[in-house]
Formats: structure tokens, sequence, C-alpha cells
């Protein structure tokens, strides 16, 4: 019997990051990073750190199979298996990769909010580029331009091989997305946010929704970094804690949003996502003020179900795309 392409890449990937983790004394997710340059250059690139048996190995493996005839999601899916497998032998919560379900709905979202068919699309904490590359996916006929950016060296790599093998045109910058940036200013942000306090009280002083004491929360920042990079009219898309509008920074949120952006809406994920009712996010989409821009006649709030409940589902797609009417 025969593979399904996810499962047949998927093979690949896991076997050959497994030899080389063993063989070159690395992490799975480096050993992963390294298989899927070799499988994009078509080459094997460290030759010279490997065995000879092992050589041959990698090579017998890579040349079962040819990249080009995979679909890009097939490629993203099955190289978002591996990262899956590699992450469950590090636990932290904040570059934990946005799942699946997730990806899609933003990606089904940007589609419907931007009208225009060629556009540049910021990740600011762009991670294993799972998200980033799902929304990309997910256009309908629209070329898109990307930047990623993460302070997180192995996570960039990953993303950069991910964006590789799916052919993507993608800008990578390995930094703290909190200092300053040299990118072009994005038409539209799509981002993961880490939560939690930002460490450095001396660059957090450099923004508007600065704490009067202590640490500030980095993912207020980075709403406010995204603000900065994202052109007037254009809209930014936010995965967030459930209870962003309750912490004791929110009033300087709240102010802030006021004068910068019209909120479109709030979409609740559903619980069924997460692992328990404090780490439940949603879906936050504002669109920054400018010229022109008006905001929409009513704010889009729903509580999404699980995505299994293809009824409930049909409901709320129809709901949005009579709000999208009515408002947009
Ligand atoms: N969307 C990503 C994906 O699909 O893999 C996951 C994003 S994860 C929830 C949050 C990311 O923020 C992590 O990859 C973490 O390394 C990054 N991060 C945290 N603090 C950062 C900072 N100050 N600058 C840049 N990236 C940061």
């Amino acid at each position: 019997m025969s593979l399904a392409p996810v499962e047949e890449l998927f093979t690949v990937f896991n076997e050959t990051a497994m030899i080389m983790q063993e063989e070159l004394a690395c992490t799975y997710l480096e050993a992963l990073a390294e298989t899927g340059e070799n499988l994009f250059q078509e080459r094997i690139l460290q030759k010279d750190e490997l065995s000879e048996v092992t050589v041959k190995r990698l090579k017998k493996s890579y040349d079962s199979l040819n990249l080009h005839t995979y679909s890009k999601e097939n490629i993203r899916k099955s190289f978002q298996l591996a990262i899956l497998k590699g992450m469950n032998e590090i636990v932290q919560p904040n570059h934990q990769m946005t799942p699946d379900a997730v990806g899609m709905l933003v990606g089904y979202l940007v589609d419907k909010f931007v009208k225009e068919e060629t556009f540049r699309l910021l990740d600011p904490a762009v991670g294993t580029g799972n998200l980033l590359t799902t929304v990309i996916n997910h256009q309908q006929k629209k070329n898109v331009e990307a930047i990623g950016l993460d302070i997180d060296d192995i996570l960039i790599k990953l993303s950069y091989v991910n964006a590789n093998l799916q052919q993507h045109p993608i800008q990578f910058f390995n930094q703290d997305s909190l200092e300053p940036l040299f990118i072009e200013e994005a038409d539209v942000v799509v981002s993961d946010l880490p939560v939690g306090y930002y460490p450095n009280d001396v660059r957090a002083s450099e923004y508007e929704m600065k704490a009067d004491s202590g640490h500030t929360y980095a993912h207020h920042l980075f709403i406010e970094q995204s603000m900065r990079h994202v052109k007037a009219g254009g809209y930014l898309f936010f995965i967030v804690p459930n209870g962003l509008f309750e912490s004791e920074q929110a009033s300087k949120l709240h102010t802030y949003i006021q004068e910068n952006a019209n909120i479109q809406g709030l979409l609740q994920l559903p619980r069924s996502l997460f692992k328990n009712e404090k780490a439940a996010k949603s879906i936050f989409i504002l669109q920054k003020k400018g010229e022109g821009v008006k905001p929409p006649k009513q704010v889009l709030l729903v509580n999404l179900p699980s995505l299994s409940n293809t009824a409930e589902m049909e409901k709320i797609l129809r709901k949005i795309d009579g709000w999208h009417k009515e408002n947009k």
C-alpha cells in the first residue's frame, strides 16, 4: 500500500533527522533544520562531518522522493509534524508552534479582509513559520511577499528551511523584535504573540505602553511595534490571551489602541485547542487609523465552536461573511 503524501514526506524528514541527530550529537530540531536544507539544496551539506555509511543512508532516503511533486500545504504539514515531534523534547509554552486550525482561520480572515492582489505580510514572532506559511498558502490568487522575525535562532532556522521547501519568498531576521527594525513597511501583520513580561525595561521605555513600574507585557509591546511598521489602513491579526483586557496594564493598551487603531473583531478560539482555560486565546483584528479609514459600524464578536463541529462552524463563517458585507 502506498503512503499518503504527508506521511511519505514526514517519513523522510523524520528518518534523516534521526540519523543526523545521532551522528552530529545535536537536538532533533537542529537535525531537522539540517536535513530540510539538504533536501532543498539537493546535496548533503554536512558531508565532511558524517561517515560514508551515513551519507549513503541519507542519500538513499532523499532519492526516494521528488520534492517538486508535492503541494506547498503537504510540505508544510509534514514538516510541521516533524517539528511537533521535536518540540516534545522541549517544553517552552511561549515557543509553541501555532496550531493548524488557528493558522487556517487566520489565513481565511486575511484573504477576506485584504483586497490588494500583492501585499507585504509581516510576522514579528515568526517561530517555525507555521502560522506565516499557512496564511500565505490560504491566499487565493494573491502575491505575498513576507518578512519574519524571531529571537530564537533554531526556530528561525526551521522557519527559513520551511519557507525554502515551500518556495515562499520570505525575508528573515534573527533578532529581538522589540529592538529597532530595519524592514520595509508592511501592508498586513499576522502574529501569535509571545505572552509575558519583557525583561528589557530600557528598551520598553521607548514605547507608549511602557508600564509605570516593573516590566511591561511583551505582547503589548509587540502590538505597538507592529503598529509602527504597518501602513495606515493596514490590518493586523494577533493571537492574544483571552484576558488581554483584564490585566493590570490593560488601561494603557486601551488608550493606545483607541488612539491608533480601529478594532475590527475579537474571535474567541475554541477552548478545546488549549491545555487549560488560562492558555486559551483569541484572534484580535485591528486596522491602523489613517486618512479615510473608517471604523466598522459594529465590532465582529464571535465565540468560535469546536472546529470539528461543521454545522456550527458554517453558521459562524456565514456570520463573518454577513459582517464583512455590512462593514467593509
Ligand atoms: N507563529 C509561530 C509558529 O507558527 O511557529 C509561533 C509563535 S510563538 C507563540 C511566539 C514566538 O515569539 C516564539 O517563537 C519566540 O521565540 C518569539 N519571541 C519571544 N520573544 C521575542 C522577542 N523579544 N523578539 C522576537 N521574537 C520573540
